[in-house]
């Protein structure tokens, strides 16, 4: 095991990313024109950095899956983009953004990281009011900030609930100028299968096209990756159905380590899972849980007569309702952050006292707050007194006014009237913390080769705060990114252009035209959705919200089991040169195989509770604490960075050495 060189610059923290930029190497603009960058995904984070690297001058090859830019996963971001402008004069500052994103992820992020990101979150917001992005505004016509999850101010700048397609029509357009002026060359439906290194250096990829099933080979000078999160390797997640880790398996299989791949946010306000057909899950804002009420019924027996549908919810007395968030955790009541809030789901639900048919669900109840805006509302118009029908209708209207969208959409999808019944919740995997493992530079361990975005291990340690992940991403991309690689790019400008015929991109084709042919030649029996949906059901029981040490031996096994009868009995029906998704699928699984096993690898080898990653037997067991995660700093303040050496059980940890200068490590407590 080795130690890994963050490659921090030195000095105070407030300096160190003003320095840097004072330091690095540039290239001249007409040196840029003879420099070749590959960008693979089109999201927030890969669409800012292609925008901004055409801009300054690069030739920029980039490259998406989906059939335009616009369709990127980040397009489904509803609740907004945090920085740190404190246009809401409550005493935000970058420092407060700072404090609050360490702390928020459990102490197991990279200070300097977190503080750059601070630092520019800000020029987000100006470069994007610029692009014309249509965020909210006041009366005043002042841009509007509302609050989210584990902080004390209002800092998140929202486009009613659609800021990521708002964003990222932003970036699109930034693209397309781009696109027209030939300084980006857009290559929709090309899924990138590998990554070409040339003498230690990623030098191009090899990627298929998805319509005609071409295999093409790209070179540049450097590559980016910035091909979204891995969460889908739960099978059910409310991630996009085609996210994927393939790109980012494939360099970690190249070199590039994996980092905390186990740091994972099970979201707590989605829509639960209705049955065993089902293949994607719905989340629910956690603006949500400024108003709802999280609760179950206290005696079992309502519990039983809900489920058989012989009562509804509405007709449980309030002293047989247990609001459980508010019994717990009485300072942050249903505004604890979402880990805590979905193993308290969990725990619930284990206990027995899950309200739908599976077991799995909680309810949010909008009952009192329609009592509370209504009796607002009858004394602002003067209504005396007014009947409790009238009060909720008033109060009905105001909820309406704040999250209507999110109501209709839990209407259409559950079909029972949210403003009638008590939602059904239940947590659901949305968001990875992990991922390839980077430097400063945002390079990964080989060189050459940057990942950005949520594929990379990013600022959010072992839990992301609401509205920091695309605060991350458009920082990655529009920001940091254009200096960093232009750093390592001055020693490029005579390099020439890179060829693609040359044995490395033979060696590397080949590999993906061998594993094409494979998947078409195999004469199994199922459906690749079979092997996906079984790893879920292992990731989820055994790698889910609550882990422990017995259950992660067993995962591993089984996993192993899982992906050795994908190999032998996948099914991929149709052709390779044409539109094929069964063939999409199979590759995109076959890595979900690898990549769970490492997962699962990972929590177990990290023997505390952190964040998201809460292993059971790392539990404080006296006083007001008891029963809550217990973080061991001592033993585990370092970032896992995993080698791949052959088989995900083989992958070597190397570690990061976390240090905490600027922060006062403390235990997070929302009693
Ligand atoms: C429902 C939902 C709501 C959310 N709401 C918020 C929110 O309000 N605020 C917030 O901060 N965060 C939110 N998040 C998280 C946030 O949306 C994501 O973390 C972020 O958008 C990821 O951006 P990205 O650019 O890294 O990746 P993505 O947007 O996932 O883009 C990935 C890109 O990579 C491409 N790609 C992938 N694999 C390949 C390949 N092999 N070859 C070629 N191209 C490839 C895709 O085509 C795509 O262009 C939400 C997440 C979800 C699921």
């Amino acid at each position: 095991m080795t130690t890994l060189n963050s490659k921090v610059p030195k000095g105070p923290l407030k300096d160190k990313w003003t320095t840097y930029k004072n330091e690095i190497d540039l290239v001249n603009p007409a040196n840029k024109r003879n420099i070749d960058i590959i960008v693979v995904g089109t999201g927030l984070a890969g669409g800012s950095a292609a925008a901004t690297l055409a801009e300054l001058g690069y030739n920029v090859k980039a490259f998406c899956y989906q059939d335009s830019p616009r369709r990127a996963h980040s397009i489904a971001a509803q609740g907004g983009i945090n920085a740190s402008k404190n246009y809401m004069g409550d005493g935000d500052s970058d420092y407060r953004l700072f404090y609050d994103t360490v702390k928020g992820g459990d102490y197991r992020s990279r200070e300097a990281n977190v503080y750059r990101l601070a630092e520019v979150s800000g020029n987000i917001i100006d470069q994007c009011v610029a692009q014309g992005v249509p965020f909210a505004r006041d009366y005043g016509g002042l841009l509007d900030c509302r609050s989210f999850g584990g902080v004390l101010v209002s800092r998140t700048f929202y486009a009613k609930g659609q800021t990521g397609q708002q964003l990222l029509l932003g970036a699109y357009s930034a693209m397309n100028r781009q696109i027209g002026r030939g300084k980006i060359e857009m290559f929709n439906r090309h899924e990138m299968l590998d990554v070409v290194k040339v003498d230690g250096k990623a030098r191009g990829i090899i990627t298929r096209n998805l319509i005609t099933g071409e295999i093409d080979r790209h070179s540049a000078h450097a590559v980016v990756i910035a091909t979204g999160g891995y969460g889908n390797v739960y099978f059910l997640s409310t991630n996009a159905m085609g996210s994927n880790a393939t790109a980012a398996w494939k360099i970690h299989k190249k070199g590039a380590y994996f980092a905390n791949p186990c740091f994972t946010q099970i979201h707590p306000t989605c829509i639960p899972r209705s049955g065993d057909y089902q293949s994607k899950l719905t989340l629910m804002s956690e603006s949500l849980r400024n108003d709802g009420r999280i609760w179950v019924p206290k005696k079992m027996e309502d519990v039983l007569a809900i489920r058989e549908r012989k009562i509804k919810p509405n007709q449980i007395a309030e002293e047989d309702r247990d609001y459980y968030l508010e019994r717990r955790y009485p300072a942050f009541g249903n505004l604890v952050p979402r880990d805590v809030a979905s193993r308290a789901a969990k725990e619930r639900c284990d206990a027995g006292y899950g309200v739908n048919k599976t077991g799995e669900a909680v309810y949010l109840d909008f009952a009192a707050a329609f009592e509370r805006y209504g009796n607002e509302q009858a004394k602002i118009h003067g209504i005396e007194n007014p009947s409790k029908e009238k009060i909720t209708k008033l109060g009905v209207d105001i909820i309406k006014e704040k999250y209507g969208n999110l109501f209709q959409m839990y209407e259409k999808i559950i079909d029972e009237n949210p403003y009638e019944t008590p939602m059904m919740i239940y947590p659901a995997t949305h968001y990875t913390m992990g991922g390839i493992w980077v430097d400063y530079n945002l390079m990964t361990t080989v060189e050459g080769l940057y990942c950005i975005g949520e594929a990379n291990f990013s600022d959010h340690g072992a839990n992301r705060l609401g509205a920091s992940a695309l605060m991350q991403g458009l920082a990655d991309g529009y920001f940091v990114l254009p200096y960093t690689i232009g750093d390592y790019l001055s020693d490029d400008i005579r390099t020439g252009e890179i060829s693609t015929d040359t044995t490395e991109f033979d060696e590397v084709e080949k590999e993906v035209k061998d594993r094409i042919n494979f998947f078409m030649n195999n004469k199994g029996t199922k459906s690749v959705d079979y092997f996906h949906k079984k790893l879920g059901k292992v990731m989820w029981d055994k790698v889910g919200m609550g882990r422990n040490e017995e259950e992660l031996k067993e995962a591993m096994v089984e996993i192993k089991a899982i992906r050795e009868e994908f190999w032998k009995e996948v099914k991929v029906p149709g052709d390779k040169n044409e539109m094929n998704l069964e063939l999409e699928k199979a590759g995109r699984v076959a890595d979900f195989l690898e990549l769970g096993e490492l997962f699962a690898k990972d929590a177990l080898d990290r023997n505390e509770s952190c964040g998201g990653h809460f292993r059971e037997e790392s539990v404080e067991l006296d006083g007001e604490q008891k029963g809550e995660a217990n973080r061991n700093d001592k033993d585990y303040a370092y970032v896992s960075a995993w080698e791949y050496k052959g088989e995900p059980s083989e992958a070597v940890l190397h570690k990061e050495q976390l240090e905490f200068n600027d922060i006062e490590l403390k235990q997070r407590s929302y009693k």
